[in-house]
């Protein structure tokens, strides 16, 4: 496809520009590309790029710079699996794939990330490496990202930094990945990467007490080489918690919001709860009378709610009675009628301190007593025409001298 392209652009193009191609190529196949990549010793080119052996085990994708293995693969043919020398390529897996080979695994010569869907098992024998750096350049930076790997060999990866004084240097960064190490046939796990191995939302998890320095990951006594080396994923920095998709309640409707915590170092999403907010309840304004009741008519009042002026409640005033007195205030007789009863209730406890004064001094018991009943005959009936709370204050306090009297006893 890619040559029908060019041949196409080759008949439209200026003449100049055809014979700078024809220069640049060295032989027939001049609109081949070669992407520095081979694998299984196959080089890997823009005519095969899109199934490098026919059978979609592996492909490369020349605009993502990403070679992808598709299915388990089994070597016995004497190259390594992977001979990178393209700048920035990422090796993938679409899923689980395991590469069995007879002899070397990926020989990185130029910045890789490895960043697999699904675990990534590469055996060697025990006299070869999985993975190892080494290279022209001056420095190789090999990163491995959201992966899982297991690695069996020699050595796990092996970074040929300053080790054999080959004048490369190299960097491992291990970023969120679980990787198992096993170079217990051999001798390293992990080894020669003289610029450092970082690692980033993950740890060592075994051995225990490891010690990640110069490059080396050692057992705990920080000189012995660990040949199992185990990364374990997740190691995240949770960051504040932020607030996403947030819905205002309202006087009717509860609201929500996200509460989301991101790790600060990589930005996954550590977590993400949906709390709800309760609906706000109406914030009712001052009644205001719309129509003044009278004697034959009801009247109407009204409130609005200050959160939203279209929440509005509207009640009936009740006709006013022919007396004069409830007139400016109606719900007035409400309010007075259970004054009959609450004084049957509170009055004692106002009284109490009554009991205690003549518990002190008990000849005085006597004299308030008497007093109290006394007034309440002549109240009664002297003001007989000032109607029925006068009345009632009188029986309220008559009834308090009675459970006064009670308690005493
Ligand atoms: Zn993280
Ligand atoms: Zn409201």
């Amino acid at each position: 496809m890619k040559i029908k392209k060019i041949s196409a652009a080759l008949v439209t193009a200026a003449a100049m520009a055809v014979s700078l191609l024809s220069f640049g190529a060295s032989a027939e196949p001049e609109t081949v590309e070669d992407y520095g990549i081979a694998v299984l010793g196959k080089q890997v080119t823009s005519e095969n790029a899109d199934d490098i052996f026919g059978d979609g085990s592996v492909t490369y994708d020349p605009e993502e710079n990403a070679l992808t293995f598709n299915s388990d693969i089994e070597y016995s043919g004497g190259n390594y699996l992977l001979d990178n020398d393209k700048d920035g390529l990422t090796i993938r897996t679409s899923k689980a794939v395991t590469l069995k080979t007879d002899w070397a695994g990926f020989f990185i010569k130029n910045n890789t990330t490895i960043e697999t869907n699904g675990k990534l098992t590469i055996e060697c024998p025990s006299n070869t490496m999985p993975i190892f750096l080494y290279n022209d350049h001056e420095r190789v930076v090999l990163t491995v990202k959201d992966s899982e790997l297991d690695l069996k060999g020699y050595a796990g990866m092996f970074g040929y930094g300053d080790m054999w004084d080959f004048g490369s240097h190299s960097a491992l960064k291990i970023i969120n990945s679980d990787i198992t190490i096993d170079a217990s046939d051999g001798q390293f796990g992990i080894v020669d990467f003289d610029e450092g191995i970082e690692l980033e939302c993950c740890e060592i998890t075994s051995p225990e007490g490891a010690v990640n320095k110069d490059g080396n990951i050692y057992e705990s006594d920080g000189t012995t080489i660990a040949q199992k080396v185990t990364f374990t994923s997740g190691a995240h920095t949770e960051g504040s918690t932020v607030i996403e998709n947030e819905v205002a309640p309202d006087c009717e409707n509860e609201g929500s919001r996200d509460e989301v915590v991101y790790c600060t170092v990589c930005g996954a999403e550590l977590s993400r709860e949906t709390v709800t907010v309760d609906a706000l309840e109406h914030d009712w304004g001052e009644w205001e009378t719309v129509t003044e009741p009278t004697e034959d008519e009801e009247g109407l009042r009204r409130r609005v709610c200050a959160n939203d002026a279209d929440h509005v409640e509207e009640e009936v005033i009740p006709k006013l009675d022919p007396e004069p007195e409830p007139e400016t205030s109606e719900p007035e007789p409400e309010t007075s009628e259970p004054e009959t009863s609450e004084p049957e209730t509170s009055e004692p406890e106002t009284s109490e301190p009554e009991t205690s004064e003549p518990e002190t001094s008990e000849p005085d018991i006597s004299e308030p007593e008497s007093e109290a009943p006394a007034p309440a005959p002549s109240n009664q009936g002297s003001n007989p025409a000032t109607g029925a709370a006068a009345g009632l204050s009188v029986i309220a306090i008559a009834s308090a001298a009675a459970v006064a009297l009670k308690k005493r006893r």
